[in-house]
């Protein structure tokens, strides 16, 4: 029997998913968790409102997650993802032959364990590869208490108002900014500009106090309503940003990737900001 599921991430805007067959639901120690079928975008899972991921578009998200900061850094080995529990980031940075660790701290074990049984179409196997560790656990903590270095650190959370709440804050990005290499990036999504600037305003604050450059890069997610999609870059080598525009393309050529969303084009024009979303990342 269809039925029609709200997405409630906005004040004054719903909108609404016809679920088809719902596969799983449950509340789960941090969030509602719903993955069901939709016609047109297949199987999706929301948290607590919220879309994640559907199979039609998730390329889009996980693509870009990975590769612009992959293909900046051009070698990256030891990769953190914190959150990403349904494994497409995992997926996408797992492509690359130089990869040796990828650490998961995903807070809820539920979403991997539903997103394995009910969404193996967007991990592929990626918690199976012997490469990966996948730790369950607060995000914020982990990075506290970490004694490992990484040269990508991609955050992977929900939005900014449960639990991913504090991935969001200055002592998080500081201990992010400890645990990375030299040169080392992270990527972080930073939400819908358009709809809720103060996600975006508030960590361009942070990130240009605790890194020697961070930038803002867009990508269009036709299932996260409400326009453009934000994700944030920072480092602390100042030429990464400028200095590897003529490597992306030579990198990504070698790294032989099939990518559906992701080129060099579209990593370099990502960063083009419209003037509304430059002036909340200046503000
Ligand atoms: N693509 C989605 C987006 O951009 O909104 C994110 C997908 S992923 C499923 C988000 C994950 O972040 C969830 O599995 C959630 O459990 C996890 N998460 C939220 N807060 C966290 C925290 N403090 N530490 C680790 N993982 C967290």
């Amino acid at each position: 029997m269809t039925r029609w599921i709200d997405e409630t991430l906005h004040a004054h805007l719903r909108c609404t998913l016809e679920a088809s067959k719902v596969l799983f639901e449950q509340q789960t120690d941090y969030q509602n968790l719903i993955i069901f079928e939709n016609d047109h975008f297949g199987r999706v899972m929301m948290l607590d409102g919220v879309v994640q991921l559907t199979e039609s578009d998730e390329f889009i998200y996980h693509e870009m997650m990975a590769h612009v900061g992959m293909l900046s850094l051009g070698n990256a080995r030891r990769i953190l993802i914190i959150g990403g529990g349904d494994g497409g980031v995992m997926r996408e940075v797992l492509r690359y032959g130089q990869v040796e660790r990828v650490v998961m701290c995903e807070l809820d074990k539920t979403v991997v364990e539903a997103s394995l049984e009910f969404l193996p179409s967007i991990s592929q196997g990626a918690f199976d590869d012997p490469r990966v560790e996948l730790k369950i656990g607060d995000g914020v903590a982990y990075v506290a208490e970490c004694k490992e270095k990484f040269d990508l650190v991609i955050v992977d959370s929900t939005e900014p108002i449960g639990p991913a709440t504090p991935l969001f804050g200055d002592s998080f990005f500081e201990n992010c900014n400890r645990i990375l290499n030299q040169p080392g990036v992270l990527i972080a999504q930073n939400g819908l500009p358009f709809m809720h600037p103060e996600h975006l305003s508030g960590t361009a604050q942070r990130l240009k106090r605790i890194f020697a450059d961070s930038a803002c890069f867009l990508c269009t997610q036709p299932t996260y309503f409400g326009g453009p999609f934000a994700l944030v870059f920072a480092s602390n080598d100042l030429n990464l940003r400028t200095e590897q525009k003529t490597q992306i393309e030579p990198r990504y050529n070698k790294a032989g990737l099939e990518t559906r969303y992701y080129n060099p084009a579209t990593h370099k024009a990502a960063f083009v900001l419209p003037n509304y979303v430059k002036r909340i990342w200046q503000s």
